[in-house]
């Protein structure tokens, strides 16, 4: 199985969908959509600063047992979001 990278997310963009860094998704594309370029159900990008930096981080708006990227829901067992963004 492919690893995706969990430091990327989608966002809309003229109508299509791009993957970019959550520091560009939080600050280009911060009124944007966001949804998990894995299972493409909806995001949101967290952030938390301390001392070395800012620390971003993407959680599903609803939990999805079928995506890896979400390792505490995750079944094992790969599937689109019930809701996905189209
Ligand atoms: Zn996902």
């Amino acid at each position: 199985m492919l690893a995706a990278a969990a430091d990327t997310c989608e966002v809309k963009s003229h109508g299509v969908w791009i993957a970019v860094s959550l520091d560009v998704a939080a600050i280009v594309y911060g009124r944007a959509a966001h949804r998990c370029p894995t299972c493409h159900g909806q995001v949101v990008i967290l952030g938390r600063t301390d001392a070395s930096g800012t620390i971003r981080v993407m959680r599903h708006q609803q939990p999805h047992r079928g995506c890896p990227l979400s390792p505490d829901t995750f079944s094992g067992r790969r599937s689109e979001h019930p809701q996905p963004l189209i």
